[in-house]
């Protein structure tokens, strides 16, 4: 197999690899890419990150290069700074035994080999030297690249039970790389998914998201389900799943047309597709918010996707309201979002016209490049209108400033005498 080393060299942490890599041969000491990357380079993919995986021990790989820091001495990682990138460099260990289905108690610095008998995966154990452009590869990972196999290193079910992460990294691969998930890995898999429920819900939001952002999400649901694991997670939404498998298609042809989309709220719009497949549950705030829990979404992440979903199955509603609220309502991300979810889901067909039409009233109106300051202000309303009232009248003088596209504060007085409040 061939390594294409134009995605390495693409990666704006390449010149720094080679001199890691350099640094550490002339001291005598063995280094390699190591992990992701190597699988990346041999499926011709954009590396997230270049890993380094050398003979020399931690507090070596601190001496050889002024600026460090230091992720997890105890396994051995030193982050390497250079001037616009960073490095991983990882000496090569072997691992003690696990007792907590998370992490190693005890580790030990020892050969390529051992390092590559710790990983996960088949393919994600193998090493890269881009001088001599040889790959090391000690478990057959390049048969599985072939193949296209997520395969454990070594026994499954051994690897499974070790750490609990790696029931979740596998689906998680699989939805990546559109990759099948090798049989006896897979009926370990399943034997073992409930597990799962011991890893940090942290981790598996993580995961679940890099699951939801994969290019072959609906791999990654069905594998999900099948396995187990999304059952011992989410028994509400694998409920659902079971009953409608389509409401989990991926929208997005391909993840890269989310971040087209170039929103700041890109994150969380992600997260509020996955939880529409709830339908009008999410009407129910417990029931939405508990489920949110379960993922430890950020408030920020919470509030944005219970509006969203709050717009999503109130259409009804909204379909009634005066033009000009839904005009101010349409400069939320949160309604935008909404709206482009109803557009994708084949049961919001009938609400497609007004919601277009209304699209593009806010284009011609500009709104979406400027939305105008209030031409009415508190001290514009007279004493009489009680205090309860002041902020609807308000709200509702804009509403009407932007549906009759008013640019003069004397045209919304006239309608603030004509009221019956001026
Ligand atoms: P990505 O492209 O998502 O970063 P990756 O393969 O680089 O994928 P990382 O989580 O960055 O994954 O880990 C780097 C490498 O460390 C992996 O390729 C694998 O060899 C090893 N690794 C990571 N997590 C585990 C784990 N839980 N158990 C065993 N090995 C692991
Ligand atoms: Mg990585």
């Amino acid at each position: 197999m061939e390594v294409k080393d134009e995605v390495l060299k693409n990666h704006p942490g390449w010149s720094l690899a080679l001199e890691i890599i350099t640094v550490l041969r002339s001291h005598g000491f063995e280094a390699v890419l190591a992990g992701g990357c190597v699988r990346d380079a041999l499926l011709a993919r954009a590396p997230k990150d270049l890993d380094i995986a050398t003979s020399a021990e931690p507090s070596k790989v601190e001496e050889f290069f002024p600026k460090t820091v230091t992720v997890g001495k105890a396994f051995g990682v030193v982050r390497v700074l250079g001037d616009n990138s960073e490095i991983e460099v990882a000496s090569f260990r072997f691992d003690g035994k696990y007792c907590d289905g998370r992490r190693p108690q005890t580790i030990q610095f020892s050969t390529a080999v051992e390092d590559a008998l710790r990983r996960d995966f088949t393919i994600n154990a193998m090493f890269y030297d881009p001088v001599s452009k040889k790959i090391f590869d000690y478990v057959k990972g390049q048969e599985d690249i072939d193949l296209r196999l997520i395969r454990c290193v070594g026994r499954p079910t051994l690897r499974f039970q070790e750490d609990h992460l790696r029931l979740l990294r596998a689906v998680r691969f699989a939805a990546e790389l559109g990759f099948e998930i090798e049989m006896d890995t897979w009926e370990a898999l399943k034997e073992l998914a409930a597990l799962v429920q011991s890893v940090s819900r942290e981790r598996i939001r993580d995961e679940m998201f890099k699951i939801l952002k994969a290019e072959n999400y609906g791999i990654g649901f069905s594998k999900l389900h099948e396995s187990g694991l999304f059952m011992a997670l989410d028994p509400e939404l694998d409920k659902i799943y079971k009953k409608t498998p389509s409401l989990f298609r991926n929208p997005f042809a391909k993840a890269s047309e989310v971040s087209r989309d170039g929103s700041i709220h890109q994150d969380n719009q992600i997260w509020a597709r996955f939880f529409a497949a709830f339908g009008e549950r999410c009407l129910n705030r417990d029931f939405l918010e508990g489920q949110m829990k379960l993922y430890k979404l950020s408030r920020e992440a919470q509030r944005f996707i219970q509006k969203c979903l709050y717009y999503l199955n109130s259409l009804e509603t909204i379909a009634a309201w005066n033009l000009g609220k839904k005009l101010v309502t349409f400069a939320e991300a949160e309604f935008q979002w909404a709206v482009t979810l109803a557009t994708i889901d084949p049961a919001k067909a009938s609400h497609g016209t007004w919601l277009s039409e209304l699209k593009l009233a806010y284009q011609r109106r500009g709104l979406d490049q400027v939305f105008p300051p209030r031409l009415l202000r508190g001290e514009d309303l007279p004493s009489s209108i009680p205090l309860t009232e002041r902020k609807n009248v308000l709200d509702l003088a804009f509403q009407q400033q932007i549906e009759n596209s008013w640019t003069h504060r004397e045209e919304a007085l006239a309608w603030l005498v004509k009221r019956g409040g001026g």
